[in-house]
């Protein structure tokens, strides 16, 4: 079985969390796949930082998982985009770009963190432009963890500062963006992350059959999963469950 998630927001001050995620974790079997869409962490200072930042026991909890045999693929979100090849290794996972094409039989499915179709958050795309250069980044690697840290906590603090001043509709994703992206992959089904906003959503595309966009949830009052069967898949949070049939 498929399994996807995203937006756990996973930080070394929050053991309800760390502890939901390892329960959950627990359920799945050594035939199960799982797909984890970005902001894995509240934020991550580089793979030499996950002592400091007290995210070691995420580390083993997924290298417990895929020593067991479960397959699991991190894609980076705008708040872990720092997770390399030494994170992986540790843990075992494989990692994803953003926009990976999820082929299942005849059905493509494309899963995104989310965060670049909010086209109208200018400041966060500009900010997500810098972050991604290769510059940018040895730049902030090459400092000391301590300095990363400051540097992240004034960024963080500054960006949850401008959410509360930003109009709610601004921090969502446009319909133009997410018709674009879809048309550039040729899929009609895409499931991403990153708004916090968990619905199933229709809408019609060019050609006969309508499309789809699936929003997980993040986990701050209880789990947000999504479970791909052959027929169907499902999206749960919390108590609530939706599904889309194929
Ligand atoms: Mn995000």
């Amino acid at each position: 079985m498929i399994h996807l998630i995203s937006d756990l927001h996973l930080s070394p001050d929050d053991d309800a969390l760390l502890h939901r995620f390892t329960t959950y974790l627990s359920s799945l079997t050594p035939s199960d796949s799982l797909y984890m869409l970005g902001d894995l962490f509240e934020y991550w200072l580089g793979d030499d930082a996950a002592e400091f930042l007290g995210q070691r026991p995420v580390e083993e909890a997924l290298a417990r998982l895929t020593a067991n045999g479960t397959k699991v693929w991190l894609m980076r979100g705008n708040r872990d985009f720092l997770a390399g090849t030494d994170f992986a290794d540790r843990c075992g996972v494989g990692l994803l770009e953003d926009e990976h094409i999820l082929q299942m039989g005849d059905h493509r499915i494309l899963l995104m963190h989310g965060d670049s179709l909010c086209t109208d958050d200018l400041e966060h795309q500009a900010f997500r432009s810098l972050v991604r250069t290769d510059v940018w980044q040895q730049t902030f690697l090459a400092k000391s963890v301590p300095e990363r840290d400051a540097m992240a906590r004034a960024v963080r603090y500054r960006s949850e500062n401008g959410k509360v001043a930003k109009a709610i509709e601004i921090m969502d994703v446009t319909q133009p963006a997410v018709e674009a992206v879809m048309h550039q992959h040729q899929v009609r089904l895409l499931i991403h992350g990153h708004t916090h906003r968990p619905a199933i959503h229709q809408f019609a595309l060019s050609g006969p059959q309508s499309g789809h966009r699936i929003v997980l949830g993040d986990w701050a009052t209880g789990p947000s999963s999504i479970c791909i069967h052959a027929s169907h898949l499902e999206l749960r949070h919390d108590t609530k469950a939706d599904a889309l049939y194929f």
